[in-house]
């Protein structure tokens, strides 16, 4: 077969090593990447090193050389794990997810891309109006939701600073008919604008001059050379915004929020004379920012000034009095504002996206109840010189996942081999529940010991939370600070404490985490803005119209939502028929073709790839019911063809196999035929296809 590929391209299977050691991994890895190969099966996991060069993979050709295959008949691919949870999907009407792991930079986005890409080629054939135009959606979307959800980071340039699971519903024919994105965000950011555009929205065109755009955790976006490429994408934006569906009105409502994000970003406040006309109070140094706010947003000029100097309390009964701020509660509800705007934004894309792929063309014979593609792009484990909330969020998803991964993938097999009788080597594997149960444990967890602290009435400091942590976790095995290892130098005492992650030792400074999770905004900012004359923005801020007295329910801190999404996902996850591509950043320094051992090898061992091998091997490459393998391969036996007089469809198996001199690869299950090596496979779809 020309796809065929000879013994010095390695293994493209790690099942395959003659030895699983992290050696061998490693050395079959490396022969295979330096020849540009760069996926590698565990069985049906995809591993794959990102080639940060562009690589002739891709395109209708190489789709076209995946499309309909079986995953182990062309050298691995994402096309091929893509057809894999096609084909289940189709053919056996099952949902099914791809979960893409790796850290930051690994290629998880771009891989996300290239299955989008291979679903839309391969589906609607017949070219059905309605089908187009979700795939277009779908595919259009990406651009719109990266431009306004990632950053360049010193990790990544185009880093996803918000995850992404994204369902695509698929109709009885398999082709898409709709679509349904979640998504995950945490960190607020902003792109450039054109010229034209920034005038009217009284802006200059550097980035670096607005507060926003120059600072921020390793953001790096003030860079004048990055500025043409960023403004050729802001153009593509703007224009797959109204190819997607939203109305002109729309996209200009979008850029003046951008707009007015960006000036509010630039107000300061002083202090004023005590004989001035605000006594004692602050005011803001620069009111002609605070009129382009009002402009961009539609709302009154003087509710603007009065919602960023003072807040409205409900003191007593119902009796509402004015209470100012000072320059340091001023800028800080400023930026809250700030990021709450961007945040209602970006989730209102998000919602309008839903709304505009929604699934219009049920099948009515279906009960509206379509099959299902999950694909799952979400930040990868986080390690920053000083790590804060967001890591702490971001790093928590990621022992979910691989809790996830262990108990699907691991303990799934393991089980599976006990109950169809199969001898099973038990594999030692490193099991994260108790790093998962650290974070999320109901009252003695690491969030719910925040929540506490944030509930607290009065002043609850950043160090007290810490010192709650210390008390309740001093001996967990998975927990450690300063305080509780004095000698321990890389730890500052009353503000770092350090997770024990499955990935790694992770450090986190503890400042900012109670006004992060707290994330609360003043109700005068929700007010005002609920009472913009922008119906856009209006529709963004539904809160806006309760009452002062009204607000007095406490709402759910932002690590408490995070959770319960992260909660849900995973069940959902865990409904499906997971396929799984595991991303490897080959070197810092985001250069081509150079794989750097030992950055490899840490995440090699992290994301448990040694293991799954191992189970694996057991382990088993494939596994099939008999009659399923049956009605795949019968015709290439003279005993099972048209059909078999053997009793049963175990023995009819047998007679086959030991007729192509296979039957030292298997073992024989109660229910299922387990094929040892993917080489089995290969040569029964060999016999097949020469018939
Ligand atoms: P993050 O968690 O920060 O979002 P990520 O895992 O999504 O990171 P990507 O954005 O997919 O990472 O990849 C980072 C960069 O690596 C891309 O912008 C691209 O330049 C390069 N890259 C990734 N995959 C490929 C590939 N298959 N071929 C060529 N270049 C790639
Ligand atoms: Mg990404």
């Amino acid at each position: 077969m020309e796809d065929e590929e000879g013994p010095e391209y390695g293994k493209p299977d790690f099942v395959l090593l003659d030895q699983v050691t992290m050696e061998e991994f490693m050395k079959n890895l490396r022969l295979r990447f330096e020849k540009d190969r760069i996926y590698t099966y565990i069985g049906e996991v995809l591993v794959s090193v990102n080639p940060y060069q562009e690589l002739p993979l891709y395109g209708p050709e190489a789709i076209a050389r995946y499309q309909g295959r079986e995953l182990y008949e062309r050298p691995p691919h994402l096309y091929a794990v893509a057809n894999a949870a096609y084909n289940a999907m189709k053919r056996r009407a099952r949902d099914t997810c791809i979960v893409i792991s790796g850290e930051s930079g690994a290629g998880k986005t771009e891989a996300s891309k290239h299955i989008m890409q291979y679903i839309a080629a391969v589906t609607n054939p017949s070219q059905r109006a309605e089908v187009e135009r979700v795939k277009d959606v779908l595919l259009k979307s990406t651009c719109v939701l990266e431009a306004f959800g990632n950053a360049r980071t010193n990790r990544n340039h185009n880093s996803s600073r918000f995850g992404k699971y994204m369902d695509i519903n698929f109709d009885f024919k398999g082709d898409p008919v709709g679509g349904h994105i979640h998504s995950y965000l945490l960190e607020k950011l902003l792109r450039g604008s054109e010229d034209q555009e920034l005038q009217g929205l009284h802006l200059e065109r550097n980035p670096a001059l607005y507060n926003f755009t120059r600072q921020g955790a390793g953001l790096n976006m003030g860079v004048h050379n990055s500025m043409d490429s960023d403004e050729k994408s802001h153009r593509a934006v703007t224009e797959a915004m109204k190819v997607i569906g939203f109305s002109p009105e729309e996209v200009d409502s979008v850029h003046r929020i951008l707009a007015a994000i960006l000036h509010l970003g630039n107000i300061e406040f002083v202090e004023t004379e005590e004989d001035g006309p605000q006594k004692g109070g602050i005011a803001v140094a620069e009111e002609t920012l605070v009129g382009h706010v009002a402009e961009l947003t539609a709302t009154p000029q003087d509710l603007v000034l009065r919602s960023l100097l003072a807040r409205t309390v409900a003191s007593g009964g119902r009796e509402l009095i004015e209470k100012g701020h000072t320059v340091a509660e001023a800028s800080y509800a400023r930026d809250a504002c700030a990021k709450a705007v961007y945040q209602r934004l970006f989730e209102w894309v998000v919602d309008r996206i839903n709304g505009i792929m929604e699934a219009r063309d049920r099948d009515p014979r279906r009960d509206g109840k379509d099959t299902v593609i999950g694909v799952l792009d979400i930040y990868g484990f986080e390690v920053f010189p000083v790590n804060s909330f967001e890591q702490f969020c971001i790093n928590y998803c990621n022992e979910k996942l691989q809790q996830l991964f262990i108990r699907l993938i691991l303990k799934q097999e393991q089980e599976e081999y006990e109950r169809e009788g199969i001898t099973w080597q038990s594999v030692e594997y490193f099991n994260n529940a108790a790093i998962v149960e650290l974070v999320e444990r109901p009252h003695r967890g690491i969030l719910a010991i925040l929540d506490e602290a944030c509930s607290t009435a009065g002043p609850i400091t950043d160090r007290i939370f810490l010192q709650t942590l210390d008390t309740h976790h001093r001996h967990h095995p998975h927990y450690s600070s300063r305080q509780l290892c004095p000698t321990d130098k890389t730890m500052e005492f009353g503000r770092d404490f350090r997770i024990k992650h499955y990935a790694g030792d992770v450090t986190y400074s503890v400042e900012g985490f109670i006004d992060k999770n707290r994330d609360s905004l003043f109700q005068d900012f929700k007010r005002l803005l609920y009472n913009s004359k922008d119906p856009t923005l209006q529709a963004m801020w539904p809160d806006g119209q309760q009452d002062i007295t009204e607000v007095t329910k406490r709402p759910l801190t932002a690590g408490t939502l995070f959770k319960n999404s992260m909660v849900a996902l995973v069940e959902n996850l865990a409904s499906k028929e997971p396929f799984y591509v595991r991303c490897i950043k080959p070197n810092e320094d985001k250069e081509a073709g150079r794989l750097e051992e030992g950055h490899c090898r840490h995440q090699v061992s992290y994301l448990g790839l040694l293991e799954n091998v191992r189970v694996r091997r057991a382990g088993f490459a494939s596994r099939q019911p008999y009659p399923r393998f049956l009605l795949r391969y019968k015709m290439t036996c003279e005993y099972t063809w048209p059909n078999h007089l053997l009793g049963s469809d175990k023995a009819a198996v047998s007679a086959l196999l030991e007729q192509h001199g296979l039957q030292g690869d298997v073992a024989f299950g109660h229910s299922k035929l387990f094929i040892r090596s993917p080489r089995t496979l290969v040569a029964l779809e060999q016999s097949r296809a020469r018939l």
